[in-house]
């Protein structure tokens, strides 16, 4: 290597922090490191924005089979000190991942590349690829690509075995904290949670975030009517059409009595009036509270997010177009 391709080389690797070992005669380690800042740019933009640990292992494996087509299989275990003779067990190829919790002292199986991964204290498991011959290259190739993930990866691991092998009691608990009793819904405190982590996502991705504000109508009349228990199957029927018109990534909650609230990570305004319509045009199909068929309705004023608001001025916008719905005749969804 000489002159500019040299000064490129090491600036490539100092961003790296991966030390001079990797440079031979030939160019072939400049495809390694370009190859693997691809595969780091697109592995933290998945850990940053997925709801799961699966499914930032589910998206690694695809970059890495990207870069490296005939690796088989990956298998990732952790295991931890609140349950000792118990691993957690991740196997992700093609089809996905499958997840299984095995008994005793594990043992990975024999592998063509392994990683140890360690919470910066001692080992909690590891990271094994399954393939044929690895070349020198793609030996390489994630040798760096590991060094540069392995500690992010161990911290998502321990966090995800932290809450496996949390005591049901416990998990019970949690979800208590974070969920309305009655719909199953995400509650006020998540929701505010929720939304000061995707701002700050935003600030740093800048996606599209929107919010939308729900409230059935007239539904004072419906408990005045048929009495509380029927205005409580009004608000779980509701709850399933909400959840089942969104998306996994979006956050459903309760906000108070009768409101509810949609997150949309990804929407922008037109994506989310869009979705707010055709859930008040399920909302307004539906007969609700089975042999009672019931007719409801829902107002909806939808916001999308836009840099510097806190939660709070957030949801007061999409609040603000909900009482603009309210004020002009109901059953029916407001966006400016
Ligand atoms: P608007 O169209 O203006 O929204 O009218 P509304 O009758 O829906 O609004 P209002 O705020 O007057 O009434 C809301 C009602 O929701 C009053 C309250 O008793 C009822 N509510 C709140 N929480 C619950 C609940 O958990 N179960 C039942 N059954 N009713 C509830
Ligand atoms: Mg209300
Ligand atoms: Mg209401």
């Amino acid at each position: 290597l000489r002159g500019e391709m040299i000064d490129k080389v090491i600036e490539k690797l100092e961003k790296l922090d991966c030390g001079l070992y990797l440079i031979d005669e030939k160019e072939s380690d400049i495809v390694i490191l370009n190859k693997i800042d691809e595969v780091l740019k697109h592995f933290f933009e998945d850990a940053l924005l997925s709801s799961s640990f699966e499914s930032v292992l589910e998206n690694l494996f695809r970059h890495i089979k990207e870069k490296i087509n005939h690796v088989e299989l990956m298998e990732v275990y952790g295991k931890t000190d609140i349950s000792k003779d118990k691993a957690a067990v991740f196997l992700v190829n093609e089809k996905g991942v499958k997840k299984r919790t095995v008994e005793g002292e594990y043992l990975p199986p024999p592998c063509s590349f392994f990683v140890e991964l360690n919470d910066g204290k001692k080992e909690i498991g590891g990271i094994c690829l399954r393939s044929k011959d690895l070349t020198e290259t793609e030996r390489k190739f994630l040798d760096v690509l590991f060094k540069k993930i392995d500690t992010p990866l161990s911290i998502s691991l321990s966090r995800e075995l932290a809450y496996e092998f949390l005591e049901e009691a416990n998990k019970e608990l949690m979800e208590q904290v974070i969920k309305d009793p009655l719909t199953g819904l995400y509650n006020r405190r998540y929701l505010f949670e929720y939304l000061k982590v995707k701002i700050k996502e935003f600030e740093r991705f800048s996606y599209p975030l929107s919010l939308v504000m729900i409230d059935i109508d007239k539904f004072k009349d419906i408990n005045d009517t048929y009495g509380h228990l029927v205005g409580d199957c009004v608000l779980k029927e509701l709850a399933l059409i909400l959840r089942r018109n969104t998306r996994l990534t979006d956050c459903v909650a309760r906000y108070g009595g009768e409101e509810f609230t949609i997150v949309m990570p990804f929407a922008d305004l037109k994506d989310a009036c869009a979705k707010a319509e055709s859930i008040r045009k399920s909302v307004e199909k539906h007969k609700f509270c089975k042999d009672l068929k019931l007719d409801v309705t829902i107002s909806a004023g939808v916001a999308v997010y836009s840099k510097g608001l806190s939660p709070e001025e957030f949801v007061k916008i999409a609040d603000e177009n909900l009482y603009k719905a309210k004020n002009t005749g109901r059953n029916k969804v407001v966006c400016k």
